[in-house]
């Protein structure tokens, strides 16, 4: 096989990526935009030792699960991977992705529970970030690529968020703020950033951008208002003036409001600042945590909740715990936890900026017994380093691990399980309806 050969392919499994996988001559040939059951011509468009990268030249029959795909830029956008499939069919896969981690990394032997969806697969978003493209106008980043495909909407956005992309757009047009250029680091305007907390339907929009400041500012902020009304709560410079892929900086200079947009999640007020991480699908998020909570059975326990973002989940359980202390390592997040801590009236919990394996040491150095450890880390997972201190100091009876990738939480379950954590039960979650990814919420007890 080699570059653009011809080749029959039926697919017959997917990807973590989202990819179709078919076989031919023993190499497994990795085609985007695919269905479990298709048969296809496939055109080769590379060739590796242990595998092969292909596209569709021609689709011979349609696997069972495809359906029209419902947005115009799909077939260039790098967002979404499954709008041909049936929604059903996605969440087979996904399941199937956790599974089949669990087995094949984790080496246990255990089916998941069904997979948790509010079956919303459209406007869930309350987060965007659109790169600005050489003329001033907004889209999303291609495939693989930095290659900037022009559309102010997205399915999985609300519908607000196209309308402040082209008031936006609009204003880069006529307001002389020159658009930033990857290639050669010049230019200003890098990225509009929107969030929106989707209880309150407050909104702030954060500009990006490679220089301290912008003209015309209080025009922008003006159309936005008339346009969003109280809603807009808050609009925010980022200074980001390296050349990096990194979107944001951790420098904010508010232009309107106090920085700060509030949101409701089981319950509990959340405060959320530009810089802090927050569950991009809210009611999902909502969903998670209350699993998250079932496993904890956090009633009367100390909890310790590592990683833990802008305090979401700990604060969660506050009510019913005897003591909450949250790890997290951006600083804005611990702020915007400790707040809504304070305005909730939660005076159990205790937040702590640092790195999660670091400020572990300190918490077990100073004693502390958790009853519950609660982990919910970024894709790469846990440090061996944490999970040594985990098992070995903290010692608690229930540990519940959150997390965005399969692979790694599969990975990091058998070392708990080397180290005398037992997987109980695991649920999947689909927070991202229509994209590659899917979150896990695994029960772990150490053994007796
Ligand atoms: N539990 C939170 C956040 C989960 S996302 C929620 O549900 O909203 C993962 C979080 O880990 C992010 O907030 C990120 O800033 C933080 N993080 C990344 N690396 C870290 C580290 N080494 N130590 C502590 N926190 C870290």
């Amino acid at each position: 096989m080699k570059k653009n050969d011809i080749i029959p392919l039926s697919i017959t499994a997917m990807s973590s990526e989202g990819s179709g996988i078919g076989r031919y001559e023993g190499l497994a040939v990795f085609v985007p935009q695919t269905a479990i059951g298709d048969e296809l011509k496939v055109k080769i468009l590379k060739v590796k030792s242990n595998c092969a990268f292909g596209k569709i030249e021609d689709i011979l029959s349609y696997g069972e699960g495809r359906c029209e795909p419902d947005c115009e830029v799909f077939s260039k956008c790098g967002g979404c991977v499954y709008r041909h499939i049936s929604y059903d069919e996605e969440q087979k896969i996904k399941t199937q992705r956790v599974a089949d981690a669990v087995k094949r990394i984790g080496g246990i032997d255990m089916p998941p529970e069904e997979i948790v969806s509010d079956k919303k697969i459209k406007g869930y978003r309350n987060k965007a970030q659109y790169p600005v493209a050489q003329n001033g106008s907004v889209g999303f980043f291609a495939n693989h690529s930095h290659r900037i495909i022009p559309s102010d909407t997205c399915a999985l956005q609300p519908d607000e968020f196209s309308r402040i992309a082209q008031i936006f757009s609009y204003w880069m047009y006529t307001s002389g703020n020159p658009p930033y250029i990857e290639e050669t680091g010049r230019g200003l305007v890098r990225h509009l950033y929107i969030r929106k907390a989707m209880v309150t339907g407050e909104i702030m929009v954060c500009l990006v951008i490679n220089g301290d400041k912008v003209v015309a500012a209080q025009r922008l902020i003006d159309d936005l208002k008339a346009e969003l009304g109280d809603s807009l709560k808050a609009v925010v410079l980022n200074i980001n003036k390296k050349k990096t892929n990194v979107i944001l900086s951790n420098e904010c200079v508010n232009l309107y409001g106090d920085g700060y947009i509030y949101d409701y999640l089981c319950g509990v007020k959340i405060r959320i600042s530009p810089l802090s991480f927050y569950q991009v699908n809210r009611d999902m998020a909502e969903r998670l945590y209350e699993k998250a909570k079932e496993y904890a059975k956090p009633k009367g326990k100390t909890v310790i909740d590592l990683y833990c973002g802008a305090g979401t989940i700990g604060l969660s359980m506050a009510k019913e715990a005897k003591k909450i202390i949250g790890v997290e390592i951006i600083p804005e997040a611990i702020e915007d936890a400790k707040l809504s801590a304070e305005k909730n009236g939660i005076d159990n919990a205790e937040f702590i900026c640092g790195d999660a394996a670091e400020a572990a040491k300190t918490l077990a150095v100073r004693n502390i017994k958790p009853d519950v450890v609660i982990v919910d880390p970024p894709r790469k997972g846990c440090s061996e380093e944490l999970l040594n201190t985990i098992s070995k100091d903290f010692c608690p009876e229930t540990l519940v691990y959150v997390s965005c990738d399969p692979a790694t939480l599969a990975r990091d379950l058998k070392i708990l399980d080397n180290l005398g954590y037992k997987l109980k039960e695991y649920t999947p979650f689909d927070l991202f309806p229509r994209t590659a990814h899917v979150e896990t919420v695994a029960l772990l007890k150490r053994e007796a």
